[in-house]
């Protein structure tokens, strides 16, 4: 056996993750944070178990995915090993998986509609599963952008609760590519100041240090941990 010519086949990933960690503690400090105010959310999609089990051997517990159906068929089996796992879904729902995904994911980023709060709230009751709750904001008004225009965003989110009874428990937003990020993200902290929503996810891998900066409770960081896509 050549044990002495055997390369140990070393992902990437590890080191981006523990890059990115670096990162955000660095920018907590900075903004006179805690670093536990800040939840890292590995986005894992594109990638595989292989890819994904060195991140969480380094310790990573969060995960967000943005397909329903890729997140069901990777997720369940390294849950197996490692239960203790939060999975998030980033991606837009389509509301006839609102059933699948309340089963699954431990929170949703994406609640844009009046029609996916209805699905949400059926599932919500019929499972007594309550994974967190965030409205998606489109903050650029994008026409190809899911989320909630600005100025649409009070009134849709009280809808929420008093039309669907669903517990909202914060804001995403995802700023148009060729924006500075910082007037999209605390747009978004001022929108959820004034409706009592605690949580912001904001911040991707370009940007997530601006984003703690103004106030990101969850950053969705995909490429810098695992690669390009
Ligand atoms: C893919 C994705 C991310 C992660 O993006 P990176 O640039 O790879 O960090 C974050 N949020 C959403 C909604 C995504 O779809």
């Amino acid at each position: 056996m050549a044990v002495d010519k055997m390369t140990p086949v070393i992902s990437d990933s590890p080191n981006g993750f523990a890059e990115v960690e670096r990162a955000i503690s660095r920018a907590c400090r900075d903004a006179g944070r805690e670093r536990s105010s800040v939840t890292l959310v590995a986005v894992s999609k594109t990638f595989d178990a292989d890819a994904i089990t060195p991140v969480i051997e380094a310790g990573q517990r969060v995960f967000g995915e943005n397909r329903v159906q890729e997140a069901k068929s990777k997720w369940p089996d390294l849950m197996a090993n490692y239960p203790d796992i939060a999975l998030h879904l980033i991606g837009p729902l389509q509301s006839n998986k609102a059933k699948e995904a309340v089963a699954l994911f431990d929170a949703i980023h994406s609640v844009d509609r009046a029609s996916l709060c209805e699905a949400l709230a059926k599932e919500i009751v019929k499972q007594d599963r309550h994974p967190q709750l965030f409205v998606q904001l489109n903050t650029g008004e994008e026409p190809q952008k899911a989320g909630i225009a600005p100025a649409d965003a009070d009134a849709f989110i009280a809808s929420c609760r008093d039309v669907y009874g669903l517990r909202i428990s914060g804001l995403m937003c995802i700023p148009p590519v060729d924006d500075p990020p910082a007037p999209h993200f605390a747009l978004t902290a001022k929108i959820a100041a004034r409706n009592g929503l605690s949580l912001l996810s904001m911040g991707m891998s370009a940007d997530f240090e601006t984003a703690i900066q103004l106030g990101a409770t969850h950053v969705r960081v995909g490429s810098s941990i695992f690669g390009k896509r």
